[in-house]
């Protein structure tokens, strides 16, 4: 098909066929999105927008995004590029292209003396951090999702955080990068070669550029103007300010493209001077009677060797003065109290008291409401980043199902910051939004402010819109200040950027896309965009759908813990599916539901492991596994409560045919060996729609197991000892050369540690219910725990005796039981009971550990490490390694989560390890199935390595 010969924002839907017929011989299928459920949840970014792209791609390599851009500029089908998609103003949503990174792009490399970091786009923040920290450095932009978000998203949006303030940003602390132009032309500025090729191919471009820098210089006032709003964080617009500070075109370049949010070329790599992160830190909650003391003293701050300086209206300490751990006082506080949270960073001791000196002395004569206090202790220094961090999320946990959570971001001057926070407070009461918070990082004069109104109701939205014009007044017409300080422009400040730049300014800004992007192909209407009400259009529905994930914000910053990530769904995309199916549900469509749920059946319910990671990450707790659970129940058919209720009823029996089943199948392996019996399985699958299990060469041998009394008398301490259904059944694989059941190994560890072992009574029945829950049938598993409960209540004389439990997910699980009957998970009775009873030798290979998912849930991470690192010098845990994916019994049935989860997991074992530990045998399955190497309990590590007393 022929170009289109107009520079179409939205080309027609045939020119998006074209491109995805074109981009089929370019990508794998599984990397072209196209299906209706996937590309809403890929619409969905963490602003209150949302647009549909008609094509999803996930690219990998620059040659990729090069010939997409190839096609985009043959079809007019405009990109948008989405990094971690946590973005919250609408720059990373589109209604036609949407170019994800894909794995392809997490490449880091460290200069030698770590002063220097190169970086792939799709690295995450915390990842680069974590890998400077043993050098001491860390990446300068540091935004509060630096967990969740990317560098590409980092810098294309020049995001900044709490301590980074203008001169550790991204546009600061730029070295070098990769472009990828709209005409396709890949620039690395770090590369003299490149650049060369560059300004031989790009003459006319360069030599634009430079003029405009001429030109901008040379007009003091506006220069004058560029400088100053620069002064303090702004991302409003363009960053003009690459025309002042530089004059190569290329410094010019680079610089335009931080801030620039995907508008102008893809970074494909960027090189970022690091920054000392020092280990030495304090940090005092100074709380001011009023928010002009506070304001004071941010000023007088701004000359102190002081790395953040947090401020928190009343509003804000209120919103969280009923949280675990907060301090007494805050309750008690008068109506205007301020806080500033003040940290400072030395890089050793005599420095920080020396800061800590300089930073009182300069507050003194301030009126403060209690004196001045820093602390270093990290657990009360922590307590005070509690206050500030659970701010957001108790926000965005109080308010009303349906509303939306809206956080602004701007920017005063600081000498104005005192009347701009009191305007805004008056602001709130006129527009009726009393209940919000403002905080922020004072020291750069960015405040946050966050509003929930309910967007689904049009009078809502005229309220927005009549409360975002008064801001805008407030923000540029009085104070001259940004109106995005850090988030970026997005859809949501666009129509104004003319307002607070005035209209030289922003002609500038336009030359500037036209000169970089002249077909307007890559995220147009983000940063620039004639319609003056596009940020009240497309506004994102947030219909109730299940009370699990209702107060889910689509912040993403669950995303990267999920083992389905890359495959199906992520945690967010999961809710965002099932909000629009319960929209439609509400509103008695059929149609799109239909075809909606039987997509999310696979993408939602069946690869979602259940695991719960994703909570961890959520910043008000939200387990998608729990929604996932709920809708499985809702699918369960009469037939699948019979059989579940048959099973829990006759559990003996159950686990009696699984070993024989086990017993069978090795059998079979014997016969005819693994190789074929991989191929009958495969084969049964595909006739059978998948229903049948995949053949898995790990598969466990059938163990038999019965429990052995402790002679009567025996005087020594006694634990009671609940081994789950999977080690009563489940042997060591063929071919392991540990051949002892898990049972049985645990049962002498701990005898071989003085302990006499008591069982529960009709052991061969109990199960703590994971299994029935996992698959929906809750009452079912609510019984079995009941009858766990019970014999675990007998056999350790209500409590008096300590009990253990050797799997780990059948811990967490027995975790809702009374406090003094929960089991304790193995990995935490060896290592805060056994380890002191046993003499260890280290064994010389290295070990590999993995941490189940309800290990990580109860905290015993750092438990198992050091009992692994008791037993080698080399522990290895697998980077990019979380939930395995295996889910009690989904390695048999959906044996791709599994695949998918550990894909990375043998390449990250070191040569010379032979093993690896976990805690649970079903995972164990998979994990040596994709390692290539047994995995067993930690308890045959310990075993291996230690003799009694
Ligand atoms: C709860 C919460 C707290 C936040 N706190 C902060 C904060 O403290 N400070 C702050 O600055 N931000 C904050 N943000 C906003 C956001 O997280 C950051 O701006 C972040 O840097 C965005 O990165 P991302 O990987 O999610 O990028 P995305 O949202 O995926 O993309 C961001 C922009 O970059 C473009 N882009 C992505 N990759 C590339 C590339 N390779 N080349 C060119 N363009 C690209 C996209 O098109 C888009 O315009 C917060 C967000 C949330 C939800
Ligand atoms: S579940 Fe939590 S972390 Fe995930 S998108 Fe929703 S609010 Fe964010
Ligand atoms: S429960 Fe696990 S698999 Fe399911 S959405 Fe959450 S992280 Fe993903």
């Amino acid at each position: 098909m022929a170009r289109p010969q107009t520079n179409a924002a939205v080309a027609s839907q045939s020119y998006h066929e074209s491109l995805a017929t074109a981009l089929a011989s370019v990508l794998p299928s599984q990397r072209l999105i196209r299906d209706p459920l996937r590309t809403l949840a890929y619409g969905t970014d963490a602003s209150f927008y949302r647009l549909i792209p008609q094509v999803v791609a996930i690219v990998d390599s620059e040659a990729e995004l090069q010939e997409l851009l190839r096609l985009a500029r043959m079809y007019g089908t405009p990109v948008t590029f989405r990094a971690a998609g946590t973005s919250l103003s609408g720059q990373a949503v589109t209604d036609s292209v949407l170019a994800v990174l894909g794995e392809g792009w997490n490449g880091v490399a460290i200069s030698d003396d770590a002063s220097s970091i190169r970086l792939k786009p799709g690295v995450i923040g915390a990842e680069a951090n974590r890998r400077l920290a043993p050098y001491g450095r860390k990446i300068g932009p540091d935004p509060a999702s630096i967990n969740a978000c990317k560098v590409g998203g980092i810098a294309a949006n020049n995001a900044s955080g709490m301590c980074c303030g203008t001169s550790q940003n991204s546009y600061r602390t730029l070295a070098s990068m990769r472009i990828i132009f709209a005409d396709g032309t890949l620039l690395d500025t770090g590369d003299a070669q490149s650049r060369a090729d560059f300004a031989a191919s790009h003459r006319h471009f360069l030599r634009k550029l430079s003029e405009m820098g001429e030109a901008t210089r040379a007009d003091t006032p506006l220069a004058e103007r560029i400088h100053r709003k620069f002064s303090i964080k702004n991302t409003c617009g363009y960053s003009l300010n690459a025309l002042v500070d530089f004059e190569d075109p290329f410094d010019i370049l680079q610089h335009l493209i931080i801030g620039s949010e995907g508008t102008l070329g893809f970074i494909s790599e960027i090189t970022y001077r690091t920054v000392p992160e020092y280990a030495d830190k304090a940090s005092a909650l100074i709380l001011f009677p009023s928010v002009v003391d506070a304001c004071e003293g941010v000023i007088r701050l701004k000359r102190t060797p002081v790395a953040a300086v947090e401020l928190m209206d009343r509003a804000s300490l209120r919103s969280v003065d009923d949280k675990p751990g907060m301090p007494d006082f805050i309750r008690g506080l008068a109506a205007d109290a301020t806080a500033l949270l003040v940290e400072t960073r030395a890089e050793d001791h005599e420095h920080l008291a020396a800061h800590i000196q300089q930073i009182t002395a300069a507050l003194a004569g301030l009126p403060t409401l209690f004196p001045v206090e820093f602390t270093d202790k990290p657990a009360e220094f922590e307590r005070l980043w509690n206050i500030r961090k659970g701010l957001f999320p108790s926000v965005g946990a109080m308010r009303d199902v349906g509303t939306t959570v809206i956080i602004e971001d701007i920017a005063f001057p600081i000498e104005s910051l005192a009347a701009a926070t009191g305007a805004l407070q008056h602001l709130f009461v006129e527009y009726g939004y009393g209940d919000s918070i403002i905080f922020g990082h004072a020291l750069e004069g960015n405040l946050h402010f966050v509003i929930t109104p309910d967007l689904g109701q049009p009078q809502e939205v005229d309220r927005y819109a009549c409360f975002m014009d008064a801001l805008c007044d407030l923000v540029v017409g009085r104070f001259d200040g940004a109106l995005k300080a850090e988030h970026g422009t997005g859809r949501n400040i666009a129509p104004f950027v003319e307002r607070e730049w005035g209209e030289q300014a922003y002609r500038l800004m336009r030359e500037i896309k036209a000169l970089f992007d002249p077909e307007n192909l890559l995220n147009p209407g983000v940063i620039l965009n004639d319609d003056k009400q596009v940020h009240l259009k497309n506004l994102k529905p947030l219909p109730p759908a299940d009370p699990s994930v209702d107060k889910c914000m689509e912040c993403g910053f669950c995303e990267r813990m999920c083992p389905s990530q890359g495959l199906t769904l992520t945690p967010r995309q999961r809710i965002v599916g099932w909000r629009e199916i319960s929209r439609l549900a509400a509103i008695g469509e059929t149609t799109n539901q239909g075809e909606l749920r039987s997509l999310y059946a696979y993408q939602g319910l069946d690869t979602c492991a259940a695991c719960g990671l994703c909570a961890m990450a959520c910043p008000v707790g939200i387990d998608t596994g729990i929604l996932t659970r709920v809708v499985r129940a809702e699918d369960r058919s009469d037939t699948d409560r019979r059989i579940g209720n048959w099973v829990a009823d006759h559990f003996g029996l159950a686990t009696r045919a699984t070993r024989a089943g086990l017993g069978g199948a090795q059998v079979a392996r014997r016969l005819a060996g693994d190789a074929i019996l991989d191929k009958w399985s495969k084969t049964l699958r595909r006739l059978s729609g998948d229903r049948t299990p995949q053949w898995i060469d790990s598969m466990p041998t059938a163990a038999t197991f019965k429990p052995v009394a402790a002679p009567n008398g025996d005087a020594r301490p006694a634990v009671v000892y609940f081994p789950s259904c999977a080690s009563r059944t489940m042997g060591p694989a063929a071919g392991d050369p540990e051949t002892d059941i898990l049972p049985a190994k645990t049962a002498s560890l701990l005898e071989k540690a003085g302990y006499r072992v008591i069982y529960p009574q009709g052991l061969d029945n109990l199960c703590c219910g994971q299994p029935f829950d996992s698959k929906g049938l809750k009452d079912v598993a609510d019984r079995k725990t009941e009858e766990v409960r019970a014999a675990l209540a007998a056999a350790s004389r209500d409590g008096e005796l300590p009990i253990v439990s050797d799997t780990s997910p059948c811990s967490y699980r027995l975790q809702a039981l009374p406090q003094r009957l929960r089991p304790i998970d193995i990995v935490e009775f060896i290592h805060d009971r056994l380890l002191a009873r046993l003499t260890l030798h280290k064994r010389p290979d290295a070990v590999a550990l993995h941490v189940t998912c309800s290990g990580r849930k109860m905290g015993l991470e750092g438990k198992m490490k050091a009992i692994a690192a008791a037993c080698s010098d080399t522990v290895v845990v697998p980077d990019g390694v979380g939930c395995c994916g295996w889910a009690g019994d989904k390695g048999f049935t959906t044996p791709e989560l599994n695949a998918h989860a550990l894909r990375s997991l043998k390449d990250s074992l070191p040569v010379d390890c032979s093993a690896g530990y976990s805690s649970s045998r079903t995972c164990e399955i998979g994990l040596s199935k994709h390692a290539d190497l047994p995995y067993r309990s930690i308890v045959y590590l310990v075993d291996s390595c230690s003799t009694g007393g």
